[in-house]
């Protein structure tokens, strides 16, 4: 588990904490950089809440002023059981608006959609608009269905009271064609979320095809950000407080 402060095109100043679960994850994404289990869907008590805590203690008086405390990376959070806890104690401790990243098949759970109720902003990835490319992609565990997840999360986008985002990561001749952009687009207007991130955006991708070949959002916003000038972390702390080499958000773009 690490912690680390820096600025982020899409968050502003932020402080995250990456790796509560351990690493583990649902999805195995093609791109994914980080080292984890083997995909699932089993929620497990791995990080010690006492010593995330006293870490984020330390780190929130280095931080500065922020403008968002981000959790997630390096694993999917919510697969962490004492996500609901954590995230409730950080928001009374801190009064910082609060942003989850996820791969999101959790989200069809109640009691993590309960969990997300002091949560401002919820992130999570949609690569592919059906489930053959998703499989491709993501490689997720084999109980996330591309159908059920798309319906949970547009359920999720409709209830919540934060705002839901997504991020999608164009892989050249993999998901950018213009079929499977269509599809991402039409699985993204069902979800409706308030902002697509498009990640690691490479020459000729999403928003810079085109004319003919340009895919609507409608009304949701899109804001690109290309691999290398996302973000930059400023500091990045070790579990035991001591203070390790700079690396930032293996997965995500913010
Ligand atoms: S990139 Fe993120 S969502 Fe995908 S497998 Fe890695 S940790 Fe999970």
């Amino acid at each position: 588990m690490t912690v680390s402060f820096g600025d982020s095109q899409a968050l502003g100043r932020i402080m995250t904490v990456e790796g509560l679960a351990g690493g583990s994850c649902p999805f195995n994404c093609v791109y994914c950089t980080v080292a984890h289990p083997p995909p699932t869907t089993r929620r497990r008590r791995v990080a010690d809440a006492h010593a995330v805590g006293a870490l984020l203690d330390v780190a929130r008086e280095k931080a500065g002023a922020l403008d968002h405390l981000v959790i997630g990376g390096g694993g999917d959070p919510l697969l962490w059981t004492g996500i609901g806890d954590f995230l409730r104690r950080v928001h009374t401790r801190y009064a910082v608006p609060l942003a989850v990243l996820t791969p999101g098949p959790l989200l069809s759970r109640g009691a993590i959609r309960d969990a997300m109720e002091p949560v401002d902003v919820v992130m999570v990835k949609l690569d592919a608009g059906l489930h053959r490319l998703m499989q491709a992609v993501n490689r997720p565990h084999r109980g996330v269905r591309f159908d059920r997840l798309v319906e949970s999360l547009g359920r999720f986008a409709a209830a919540f009271d934060g705002a839901l985002w997504a991020q999608t990561r164009p892989i050249p001749g993999v998901n950018d064609g213009i079929g499977e952009m269509t599809r991402l687009a039409t699985a993204l207007r069902g979800i409706s979320p308030a902002k697509v991130i498009v990640a690691g955006l490479v020459p000729g991708g999403w928003g810079t095809r085109s004319e003919k070949q340009r895919i609507s959002l409608g009304e949701i916003q899109v804001l690109e950000i290309p691999d290398g000038t996302a973000s930059s972390g400023s500091a990045v702390m070790g579990a035991d407080g001591s203070a390790q080499k700079i690396s930032f958000q293996g997965c995500w773009r913010i």
